[in-house]
């Protein structure tokens, strides 16, 4: 992805993961090949593999955390896998290495300069670089940011650290957070500064949230889990197999879809492949994106 320019603020992804994760059929329950063939056209190469491509029947996902810079804040938004984590249900998460500290030094940013991480939720791929493994211990990885966290979202998972959504990671990247005095549990609706701010989207965990930017020159709204896959976007119907409440997280997507519909606002979603951030435009009596 580009540097998104708004001129006072700026907005940098770095990646920390992508592949072929599990079948789409899988992913969604209410798959169907007949419509996802019938989005095909807008859609790849960069969000559908081409026909006959190896993992063509798979869903293919990005992890990777937004980088804003408005005025004196250095904000992170949502963290990837880490390193270390001791998880169990996805293969490619157990153990998992990288270089994420590395990419973000390439990016300009060095873990001390971090004023705030923000998680749209806490599901294990949103927050694995809160901490590192140090001595033995999870500490904070970046010493002097504030971890912003929905109080919600926060508190839903307390008593379900056991969900396969999250696979321990409450105990290794948010309480140890909690615990070192870095976390602000914040309302749906908090504003950081002019420019950064919260709204609910509920629905996919407790209490999922967006977070919009806002700049002299654009805007963006960061929609985290709400979408998975751009078909999404033409299909707000379909839900994950991971989001909690399938009513909540199919009306939270409608009205990110409407409020985006037509309008010069990016979106970026926290899982779309390369170049992920994309417009939402209509298409008859659906939607799609536009790059
Ligand atoms: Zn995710």
């Amino acid at each position: 992805m580009k540097t998104l320019n708004f001129g006072n603020v700026t907005i940098d992804r770095v990646q920390d993961w992508y592949g072929a994760l599990l079948p789409l059929k899988d992913f969604y329950p209410t798959f169907d090949r007949g419509i996802l063939e019938s989005q095909r056209s807008w859609m790849e190469p960069h969000f559908l593999p081409l026909k006959g491509s190896p993992n063509e029947e798979m869903l293919h996902l990005s992890l990777h955390t937004f980088v804003v810079r408005s005025g004196k804040n250095l904000i992170l938004v949502d963290t990837c896998v880490g390193n270390d984590k001791k998880r169990s249900t996805v293969p490619e998460f157990v153990n998992y290495k990288s270089d994420y500290l590395g990419k973000l030094a390439a990016a300009g940013v060095k873990p001390e300069q971090v004023t705030h991480v923000m998680c749209t939720h806490l599901h294990l791929d949103h927050v694995g670089w809160n901490t590192r493994l140090e001595n033995g211990k999870w500490v904070p990885t970046f010493p002097n940011a504030r971890y912003v966290f929905d109080r919600t979202e926060f508190e839903g998972w307390a008593n379900r650290q056991d969900d396969h959504g999250l696979d321990g990671s409450y105990a290794d990247s948010v309480l140890p957070v909690y615990e070192a005095g870095r976390a602000d549990l914040v309302a749906s609706d908090f504003a950081l500064d002019d420019s950064v701010w919260l709204e609910p989207s509920r629905g996919h965990s407790p209490g999922h949230v967006c977070i919009n930017i806002k700049g002299q020159k654009g805007q963006a709204l960061m929609t985290g889990d709400s979408f998975h896959h751009p078909i999404q976007v033409a299909y707000p119907e379909w839900h994950s197999a991971f989001c909690m409440d399938l009513a909540m997280s199919t009306a939270s997507r409608r009205k990110i879809l409407d409020k985006l519909c037509d309008k010069d606002i990016w979106m970026l979603a926290a899982h779309f492949n390369t170049p992920t951030a994309a417009h939402v435009v209509s298409n008859g009596d659906r939607r799609r994106l536009k790059i």
